[in-house]
């Protein structure tokens, strides 16, 4: 399918080539071939987009000025305008990142939930008042931060720019918006929504570039207020200390090595169905994957059995495959490195039980086979580091506590999941688990609603639920001398 879309910088209200007139050519992970070619943002684009932001959050600018109401209004049209362009983005989405058009969809129907939630916050943003001593009227004001850049990575590209855009935008402020180099089409539709909503110039701005260019750049902009950073947590780390630099609000949300803790009374079919999607589902390139299978050692057989049969009935293609249920990885280079990380397991001593390759039916695209070891111990490196690839590995556990350790025993703490029959159980292990979310009989699964983001090595931060909208405004107190 040739593609029609946006291919320009969205800046300022305006539709623009790269100053330096430079571009990306963007590849279908399916087919190996480039799809399209989008303008590439330096340097002098992102301060162009950033000037443009920090007018647009102006005190007396139009968007500051609007009535909690009518932003809320805004963001409502805006939710709108994206759900006109549905199925044009899930095409998009799924042609740009491979994902197959059933997962695309789901990612696309997500954005717009989280606008339209956030568009129900825009005029419900309080203060509080505080009892202070003496003859005082003490409160504060809820207020937009300013300037709010946003660092996007290409496994959920839509997706994940929707879920730090949509609270930014219902709590007032501007907003900057970069793309990964691999997969910039989608983000563009945001810039498209602005348009049709009528926003203010310089509210959004779409600026798809490099990471180390146009990323860097905007993470590093003294006038940027605040960056939502998703991707790496090696990146992040850099992105940090530039927002250290300049005394920046962050939001990171980064890696994982999700822990599926199947005990003995759990209902196996259901669990089986929960690591399948937990670990196949987006091929794997996910931060909150179920990449390790902690299992009961008396179910393990049991256990193994479901899940590789599972694996190795999943329908692979992408595009307009509507069948298809896991498609390619995003690129060549990701699939080499899964591939490097399959043979450091089988190194290791990690026993392949079904995958490990490529899949011989499929002679074009980045297409792994869904990969299952077990005989995992959890100092192996297929246990330790983050693949971003369709490969679980299986560790056995004793008891309760050997389980908690063995979960806790990582340098990530996103999502961990828990399966068993006992209440009791259930609730005891979640508050022992040092993650910053935990699911019970089901995976993975998050909500618009609910705070998302990790402890440790996975980020610092929320987004989603309340909590964002603490994110993207600043707490100012007013204290009033009554007497
Ligand atoms: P990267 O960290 O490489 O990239 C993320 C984003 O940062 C991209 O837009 C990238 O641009 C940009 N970037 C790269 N270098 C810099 C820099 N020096 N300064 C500023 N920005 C930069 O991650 P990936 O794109 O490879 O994404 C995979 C990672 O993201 C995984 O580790 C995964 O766990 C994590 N992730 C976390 C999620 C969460 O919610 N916790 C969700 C999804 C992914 P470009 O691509 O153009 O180089």
């Amino acid at each position: 399918m040739s593609y029609s879309g946006p291919t320009e910088l969205y800046i300022d209200g305006e539709w623009t080539s790269a100053d330096d007139e430079t571009t990306i050519e963007t590849l279908n992970p399916a087919t190996e071939e480039v799809y399209t070619t989008v303008a590439k943002a330096g340097e002098k684009d992102v301060e162009h987009a950033v000037s443009a932001a920090k007018r647009a959050v102006d005190r007396d600018s139009e968007w500051r000025q609007l009535a909690p109401g009518e932003r809320a209004d805004y963001v409502r049209e805006f939710s709108a305008a994206l759900d006109s362009m549905r199925d044009e983005i899930v095409l998009t989405e799924s042609y740009d990142n491979g994902k197959t058009p059933f997962e695309a969809q789901i990612d696309v129907e997500t954005a717009i939930n989280t606008f339209q939630y956030y568009a129900g916050w825009a005029d419900k943003i309080e203060g509080e008042t505080i009892p202070v001593p003496g003859d005082r009227l003490d409160y504060t004001r809820r207020e937009p931060i300013g300037v709010t850049g946003h660092v996007v990575p290409w496994n959920y590209p839509f997706q994940l720019a929707g879920r730090s855009l949509a609270p930014a935008l219902a709590c007032g402020n501007s907003l900057v918006v970069k793309p990964s180099s691999t997969t910039p089409l989608t983000a563009l539709y945001y810039a498209k929504a602005a348009e049709e909503a009528d926003l203010p110039d310089g509210v959004i701005n779409v600026i798809p570039g490099s990471g180390s260019d146009a990323g860097a750049a905007l993470a590093s902009h003294l006038d940027v207020d605040h960056i939502a950073f998703t991707g790496s947590t090696g990146v992040g780390k850099g992105v940090m200390e530039s927002a250290a630099n300049n005394i920046t609000g962050i939001t990171l949300e980064l890696g994982g090595k999700g822990p599926n803790i199947v005990f003995e009374d759990a209902d196996i079919e259901a669990a089986a169905r929960g690591i399948h999607n937990g670990i196949f589902m987006n091929a794997g390139q996910m931060c909150w994957a179920g990449s390790r299978l902690l299992v009961h050692e008396d179910i393990h057989d049991e256990v193994l059995d479901l899940v590789a049969t599972r694996a190795e009935q999943t329908p692979l293609g992408s595009g307009i495959d509507d069948d298809a249920r896991m498609g390619p990885v995003v690129s060549e280079s990701q699939r080499k490195e899964i591939l490097e990380y399959i043979e450091i397991g089988k190194e290791e001593g990690g026993t392949l039980v079904t995958g490990g390759g490529i899949p011989s039916e499929k002679d074009r695209g980045y297409f792994v086979e869904p990969t299952v070891f077990t005989d995992v111990t959890n100092d192996m490196t297929i246990a330790r580091e983050e693949i971003f690839g369709p490969v679980l590995s299986v560790v056995t556990f004793e008891d309760e506590e050997e389980a908690i350790e063995i979960a806790n025993d990582s340098p990530y703490g996103l999502l961990a999941g828990v399966w068993t029959s006992d209440l009791t159980r259930a609730h005891t292990v979640a508050e022992y688990l040092d993650y910053g979310m935990v699911s019970v009989n089901e995976y993975p699964v998050t909500f618009p609603q609910t705070p998302f983001g990790g402890y440790k090595d996975s980020g610092y931060g929320r987004e989603q639920g309340r909590e964002a909208i603490n994110e993207y405004t600043q707490v100012k107190n007013i204290n009033v001398n009554l007497s």
